[in-house]
C-alpha cells in the first residue's frame, strides 16, 4: 500500500479523500497550503500526490514544479477549471493525470489506483530495453541516451517504454492513451502532450527526430 500526501486547502474535501484513500488501505499525509505540500513532499517522500492546484501560498502549479524539479513520483493535479488541465499535463509541468472539480471521491481512488498500478506494471517486467544508444529501464523507471540520464515522469516513461519495445511499429493515439492513462477519460490530445514533453527531453539529451509523426496514424520510435 502507499503513502499519498494530499494537498488541499478546503477541509472537507481534503477529508473525504483522506477517508477513501484510508479505507483503500493506503497511508496519507495532508498539506492545506503550498508551503506546507513542499515540506511534506520532501520529509515524507510520498509514493504519490493529490494536488490541488488553487492554494494559498504557492500555487499547485509551482509545487508541482519543485516536485518534478526533484524527480518522477506521480501526481494527480485536482484542476478546477477544464483551461487548467492543458497547462497541468502541459510543458515543463507533467502531471501524470488530472481530475476536474467537483469530481466524485470514487473518481479520484480510480486514477489513484490506476497510477500506482503502472508504476507496479512497470516494474513487474524488469528487462531493460536498448534500441541503438537509449535505454530504458523498467526497473527504475528510467532511461537514458549515450549514458545521459532523461528526466522523466511516470507518464513519459510508460510512453517511452512502449514505443522503444516496438522500434518502427506505429502507435495510434488511442493505442498511447491506453498505455500512458488506463482508466481515465483523458482526451486524446493529452498524448500529445504528454509526447510534446517527451520530445523535448529526448532532444535536450541529444535524441532529436527519435520520435516520428506519422500524419494521420500516430507515433512511433525511430528504428535504428
Ligand atoms: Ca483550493
Amino acid at each position: 500500500m502507499a503513502l499519498v500526501l494530499v494537498v488541499e486547502d478546503e477541509l472537507e474535501i481534503a477529508e473525504v479523500l483522506e477517508g477513501y484513500l484510508r479505507r483503500a488501505g493506503h497511508r496519507t499525509e495532508r498539506a492545506a497550503d503550498g508551503h506546507a505540500a513542499v515540506a511534506l513532499y520532501r520529509a515524507a517522500r510520498p509514493d504519490l500526490v493529490l494536488l490541488d492546484i488553487n492554494l494559498p501560498g504557492i500555487d499547485g502549479l509551482e509545487v508541482l514544479r519543485l516536485i518534478r524539479a526533484d524527480g518522477a513520483t506521480p501526481v494527480i493535479c485536482l484542476t478546477a477549471r477544464s483551461e487548467e488541465i492543458d497547462t497541468v499535463v502541459g510543458l515543463e509541468l507533467g502531471a501524470d493525470d488530472y481530475v476536474t472539480k467537483p469530481f466524485s471521491p470514487r473518481e479520484v481512488m480510480a486514477r489513484v489506483k490506476a497510477v500506482l498500478r503502472r508504476g507496479e506494471g512497470e516494474r513487474s517486467d524488469e528487462r531493460v530495453v536498448r534500441v541503438g544508444a537509449l535505454e530504458v529501464d523498467p526497473a527504475r523507471l528510467s532511461a537514458d541516451l549515450a549514458g545521459r540520464p532523461i528526466p522523466l515522469t511516470v507518464t513519459e516513461f510508460r510512453l517511452l517504454h512502449r514505443l522503444a519495445a516496438h522500434p518502427g511499429r506505429v502507435f495510434g493515439r488511442d493505442e498511447l492513451l491506453e498505455v500512458a492513462l488506463p482508466d481515465s477519460d483523458a482526451l486524446e490530445r493529452v498524448i500529445d502532450t504528454h509526447l510534446k514533453n517527451l520530445r523535448r527531453k529526448l532532444g535536450e539529451a541529444g535524441g532529436a527526430g527519435l520520435i516520428e509523426t506519422v500524419r494521420g496514424a500516430g507515433y512511433r520510435l525511430r528504428a535504428p
